[in-house]
């Protein structure tokens, strides 16, 4: 059997992948199969950290247009990710893989807080590392979190799951005649406007030479094949 293609991996979930096809929240069906994927891999005896989003229950943006102080909903949002953390390690249990959150916001009653050392010795060990709270800080995103704790925990890859199946040369759903990229370098994807993370993400995985592949989690089977390195989704690549 050939070797996966990563020993340690990043993996950024959004918190629209656990909403599945609801208005709001997390679907349980959704999650099950998310980590079941999840264990797929980590069977294959690759480190797995996850940073996980929020956005299917609070974004700060929605919450300071509504007129909210928007650090205040930025906190909020940040909250938000930690009740998804938990979800998805509780699901993690079900299927037989030890999860840990880690939180960038202090609230040792609920979860560890964010100490990267002891991070790395859980991946080590095989555990599922699942960073919330972002960064801990307001006016950033989870896309920036998973940037830096993928650069903090010597990940080999970002790996960006979101609702498409990769990178396209113009939107799939107007232009018929769209194409997926296979890889693309960093220098083109900014010369192409294409928004693969959020700026402030996207720098920080270009300085650190951090490449980032965006794939679909819809895709049975698609986390493995992206793992094993196979023609799946779209590169960034320095
Ligand atoms: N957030 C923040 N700082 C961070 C990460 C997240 O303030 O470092 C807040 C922000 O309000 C954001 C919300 O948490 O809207 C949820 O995160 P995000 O929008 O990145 O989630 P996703 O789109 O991945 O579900």
């Amino acid at each position: 059997m050939t070797a996966p293609a990563y020993r340690r991996i990043l993996l950024k979930l959004s918190g629209e992948a656990l909403m599945g096809d609801d208005a709001f929240g997390i679907n349980r069906d959704v999650v099950s199969r998310i980590v079941q994927e999840v264990a797929e891999v980590v069977s294959l005896g690759v480190e797995v950290g996850v940073v996980i989003g929020g956005g299917n229950i609070f974004r700060g943006m929605a919450g300071a247009a509504s007129g909210m102080d928007r650090a205040t909903a930025d906190y909020m949002g940040m909250l938000a990710t930690v009740m998804n953390a938990m979800a998805l390690a509780d699901a993690m249990k079900h299927v037989g893989v030890v999860a840990r959150v880690q939180s960038a916001l202090n609230m040792e009653a609920v979860v560890e807080p964010y100490i990267r050392g002891k991070a790395i010795r859980y991946l080590e060990d095989g555990k599922v590392v699942i960073f919330a709270a972002g960064t801990g800080n307001p006016f950033f995103t989870t896309d920036t979190a998973a940037a830096l704790r993928g650069a903090e925990i010597g990940a080999e890859i970002v790996l960006k799951a979101t609702k498409v199946d990769g990178i396209y040369t113009a939107d799939p759903k107007k232009d018929p005649s769209a194409t997926r990229y296979g890889k693309i370098s960093f220098d083109e994807a900014i010369a192409r406007n294409l928004q693969v993370l959020d700026a402030t993400a996207f720098a920080l995985c270009r300085d650190q030479k951090l490449p980032i592949k965006v794939f679909s989690i819809f895709a049975t089977g698609a986390l493995k094949r992206v793992v094993m390195g196979e023609d799946e989704g779209t590169l960034v690549h320095i």
